[in-house]
């Protein structure tokens, strides 16, 4: 019987053991990433509904020695396991402001940045936003940052808290993923938002589902209601763009107008559009 249940546990144990090694073994590889300096960022433009570029949002990028591009909902979610996110963000963060430093703000008026519950839940977030945008010398404002529902998992209150303290930083927060996460449209009058992003799950289904339809339309007029930017994600095609703006959307983000790009091709873009 002993032996019976120790081949039992082994049968059990070398899966859980592969996958606990395997997440090692890529956390440690992401590390070592980050501390030769070889992450890099996409970022995809945002647009005005003229199809101005108004802005981009960052999005990091990391190619494993063997296993090649990794995609971000895999690393993302292993650094979130420690505070590796904190410093993956921390780096994102003092790249973007090097980024808005560098361009003027007439060509690049905003840069939006991904930070995930755990970094924005950390005692010192806020102190070093203040610290990278001062050091960076660049307006706050110019800064946007993208937070999930996820942030009221240990209560609305504190969330709103912390969001203030940006706010006052003078930091444009924006709501990302919108309709995915567990909280209501009630929610959204008591945080200090500047911008909501209705997530793409919803976008792609516009012209075949109803509720999905009813759905981008009750969020499109609560937030006009509530003074709150619109920006539709994963915006694929032209009948999506037109449905949306007719509904007073007027911020736009997606593969029909560009997928991310090397910041060197974004810069690209950015003189380009410069040129009347
Ligand atoms: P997200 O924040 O929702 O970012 C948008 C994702 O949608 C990006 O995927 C982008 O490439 C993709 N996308 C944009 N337009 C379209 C479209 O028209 N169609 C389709 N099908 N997809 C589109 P990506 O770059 O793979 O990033 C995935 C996720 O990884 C991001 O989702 C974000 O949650 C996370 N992420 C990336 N960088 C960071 C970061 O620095 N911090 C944190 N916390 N998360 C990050
Ligand atoms: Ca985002
Ligand atoms: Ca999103
Ligand atoms: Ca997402």
């Amino acid at each position: 019987a002993k032996l019976k249940g120790r081949a039992q546990i082994c049968g059990y144990e070398p899966s859980m053991q592969t996958q606990l090694s395997w997440r090692l073994e890529m956390e440690q590889a992401l590390r070592r990433a980050l501390a030769e300096d070889r992450l890099s960022i996409a970022i995809q433009p945002q647009l005005d509904e003229h199809e101005r570029v108004i802005g981009g949002e960052a999005l990091m990028r990391w190619q494993h020695p063997r296993h090649g591009w990794v995609s971000p909902e895999v690393f993302i979610a292993i650094a979130e396991e420690s505070d590796l996110i904190v410093e993956l963000e921390t780096w994102m963060l003092d790249r973007c402001c090097k980024l808005l430093a560098r361009l003027p703000v007439e060509s690049l008026p905003r840069l939006s940045v991904n930070i995930s519950v755990r970094h924005f839940s950390q005692p010192g977030f806020v102190e070093g936003v203040t610290w990278v945008t001062g050091t960076h010398g660049i307006d706050p404002s110019r800064l946007v940052v993208e937070l999930t529902e996820s942030i009221m998992i240990d209560g609305l209150e504190d969330a709103v808290e912390r969001m203030q303290a940006l706010k006052r930083l003078g930091v444009h927060l924006a709501l990302d993923d919108f309709g995915t996460g567990f909280s209501s449209l009630s929610y959204l009058k008591s945080l200090p938002l500047d911008e909501l992003k209705i997530d793409r799950s919803f976008v792609s289904n516009l012209d075949t589902d109803g509720s999905d339809a009813a759905i981008v339309e009750t969020v499109l007029a609560m937030a006009q209601h509530l003074g709150i930017d619109v920006v539709a994600e994963g915006v694929e095609n032209r009948a999506q763009q037109e449905y949306l703006l007719a509904r007073g959307c007027r911020l736009f983000q997606g593969y029909h107008f560009h997928r991310p790009m090397s910041v060197e091709a974004f810069e690209a873009l950015l003189t380009g559009s410069e040129v009347e």
